[in-house]
């Protein structure tokens, strides 16, 4: 597809068939949040004060990490302005959703609002987006993970899931904090260190056998949710020169009990179209976007967009074909043949260029 649209152009047709409570805030999701938040105090009170079986341990973490998870897509309506419109109130709620995930205000916004939403899909300029070969056949090390078999690849990147959050964001946090002028400096480091302190402090008081089940465990079940969501978002679709949610993004599908635990997070391609906007009111636009564009809509279940991500290599080639190295096979992405039911390659010539130690392709 050639005739990108921004946001704006999308938008600003969808809004019209929208009721005009869509563009309030909606800050009954906070009941949600504070559910989420007693639910983990108290099961941080049932492990810290009594020695429970190891099965009822275990299935406390998985209740606090979807917790945490949860509270993290909360946190992350709550930083759009989308539940209060106040910026210090929404900041500090935001702080405390985040809490757990460890991940400041100030980051965040920088990092997410201010740059993925901006620049989705732009390959310099999204800090989300996935390296075309280009960029990683200059990467020595980088480039000899994609000479591992591609299900090797996949079993490593999805087991990777349950670290990716937290590390993508150690690593924005030293990215950006630099560039912050110094009052916003010392406030992006105290976000990040008071929840790493409060986490060390329960460690102390806990004991690591009991932490690990209160909080490490659950950590890692956090990070694999919402990896699940942000992988699929839109790394199943091209790298484009324009940021068009209905080219660069994905809405999955869930379970209507799973959209409301998640607080819609599924409805992606809405979320860039409406970044304002409260979640609770993505069916519209969604009912909307399926009406006035249904051949550049992307929607699937969320379990056959893992599929989809486990069977193709993380690597762009070309923006819209993504690209195995050591098999020499290309892949269609969505819009540009990928069929997530029925997953096809073609065969390419990529050889390694001898004396540059690159990768080229040979047409
Ligand atoms: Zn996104
Ligand atoms: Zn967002």
């Amino acid at each position: 597809m050639s005739d990108f649209q921004k946001s704006g152009w999308y938008s600003s047709r969808v809004k019209k068939q929208l009721p005009k409570e869509a563009f309030n805030p909606v800050p009954t999701l906070l009941w949600g949040g504070l559910a989420y938040l007693s639910v983990v105090i108290a099961s941080f009170l049932a492990i810290g004060l009594f020695d429970l079986h190891l099965v009822v341990n275990i299935l406390l973490s998985f209740i606090i990490g979807a917790s945490f998870a949860a509270l993290g897509f909360l946190g992350h309506e709550i930083l759009h302005g989308t539940v209060v419109r106040k910026p210090w109130l929404s900041e500090l709620l935001g702080a405390i959703a985040f809490w757990p995930l460890s991940t400041g205000p100030k980051l965040w916004k920088k990092w997410h609002n201010l740059t993925h939403h901006i620049h989705t899909q732009d390959d310099d300029k999204d800090p989300d987006a996935w390296p075309t070969l280009e960029k990683i056949s200059k990467m020595k090390y980088v480039r000899s993970i994609y000479s591992l078999p591609l299900p090797v690849r996949a079993f490593f990147s999805f087991a990777s899931l349950t670290i990716q959050f937290s590390a993508h964001s150690a690593k924005m946090f030293f990215e950006y904090v630099k560039n912050l002028n110094p009052k916003k400096q010392s406030e992006a480091w105290l976000q990040i260190l008071l929840p790493w302190a409060t986490w060390f402090a329960l460690l102390f008081v806990m004991g690591f056998e009991k932490w690990f089940f209160a909080f490490l465990l659950p950590l890692l079940i956090a990070n694999f949710i919402v990896m699940a969501y942000i992988s699929t978002n839109h790394r199943l679709n091209p790298l484009v020169p324009v940021n068009d949610p209905l080219a660069n993004s994905l809405t999955v599908t869930v379970p209507k009990w799973v959209d409301v635990l998640h607080f819609n997070f599924s409805h992606h391609t809405e979320h860039h179209l409406f970044p304002a906007m409260s979640s609770k009111y993505y069916p519209l636009v969604k009912e909307q976007l399926k009406i006035m564009w249904p051949d550049r809509y992307h929607e699937m279940k969320m379990s056959e967009a893992l599929l989809a991500l486990w069977k193709t290599p993380r690597l762009y080639f070309e923006n819209n074909q993504l690209v195995d190295p050591r098999l020499n096979k290309v892949y269609g992405s969505l819009g540009n043949g990928l069929n997530p039911k029925d997953i096809k390659s073609e065969d390419i010539q990529i050889e390694m260029e001898q004396d540059q130690n690159n990768w080229e392709s040979k047409s």
